[in-house]
């Protein structure tokens, strides 16, 4: 970028300056296999049209956990129209955790948004194919043709989330009550711990965010999904991106976004570039202490926020 900044200077810095935030939060204690994080892990990446800069941890593996339910929602969208998805899925942020199961009973009768997971795991069942394999397929491929390299899952995250993913299991068979959730709920629920599961690290997400801000165009100019899809799964980061912590991330850095258990947040930057962070220790609300200290500060200093 021609602003007359050192980037990877800068972003170092940040690293350094928000890494002891991780003290103000705790790893995730719900899925036995993410307690094993080190939560002084800390990292962000800033890709641009033509180049990536990175500072910290951002090549340690992690898993993508909640930032995957905007690929199943690209997904769904695309293969069955947003009409399909929006009948068994809200568009309103909610003031709720984001495993919580309170408003399926009330309001609407449906998980209020895609990005919570119980909307989420609705549009797991929405993804079309005759086998989980070919379900996750769909949602892997577009993964993969983002950042031109095979994916793989961590094994040992899927089973765990798999064998004690019981408030999850509970939601998916409630939303099967409320006529939410297609076809087999195990099935579904396998599918959405599989996408759970795709590993990443801090790079390959500022590269998607990069996909995010060019609406939809890779690195060779193809675009992979209609840019109405990524315009209306980009308006669900801005509202609900960070869950219950939407709004004040909304004042304090500004950009559609999407954090994750494992301690990763995807940033996109409309039409300028995709940033990304990574920092395991998480607040109440399930979103990366250091994340979001380092997005607010390159924020401030970028001068970055589209409102
Ligand atoms: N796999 C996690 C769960 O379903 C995703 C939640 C998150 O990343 O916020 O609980």
């Amino acid at each position: 970028m021609s602003t007359g900044l050192d980037f990877a200077a800068l972003l170092g810095e940040i690293v350094e300056e928000c890494r002891p935030h991780a003290e103000r939060g705790q790893l995730p204690t719900y899925i036995p296999e993410l307690r094993k994080g080190n939560p002084r892990l800390a990292g962000i990446a800033l890709q641009t049209a033509r180049e990536l800069y990175e500072a910290g941890d951002t090549r340690v593996n992690f898993t993508l956990q909640s930032i995957s339910k905007v690929f199943s929602l690209l997904v769904a969208i695309e293969e069955r129209g947003p009409e399909a998805v929006f009948a068994k899925v809200g568009a309103e942020p909610t003031g709720d955790p984001f495993n919580s199961i309170v408003k399926l009973e009330t309001a609407e009768k449906k998980p209020p948004n895609p990005m919570i997971n119980a909307g989420a795991i609705a549009v797991c069942s929405l993804i079309p194919g005759a086998t989980v394999e070919e379900r996750f397929g769909r949602i892997a491929g577009l993964l993969e043709a983002i950042l031109e390299r095979p994916i793989t899952i961590d094994e040992a995250v899927y089973r765990s989330e798999k064998e004690t993913g019981h408030r999850n299991r509970s939601l998916a068979y409630f939303l099967k009550d409320i006529n939410c959730l297609e076809g087999d709920v195990e099935e579904v629920l396998d599918l959405y711990f599989r996408q759970c599961s795709i590993l990443v690290n801090c790079a390959d997400l500022a590269r998607i965010g990069m996909f995010f801000a060019t609406k939809g165009i890779n690195g060779a100019d193809t675009p992979l999904v209609s840019a109405r899809a990524v315009r209306l799964v980009s308006t669900f980061m801005v509202t609900c991106g960070m869950y219950n912590g939407s709004g004040e991330f909304a004042i304090q850095v500004g950009i559609p976004a999407k954090s994750g258990v494992s301690g990763g947040i995807l940033g996109v930057v409309p039409g300028r570039f995709g940033v990304a962070t990574f920092g395991p220790a998480l607040d109440r609300k399930g979103n990366s202490v250091v994340g979001i200290s380092m997005l607010k500060r390159l924020s401030e200093v970028l001068d970055f926020s589209i409102f």
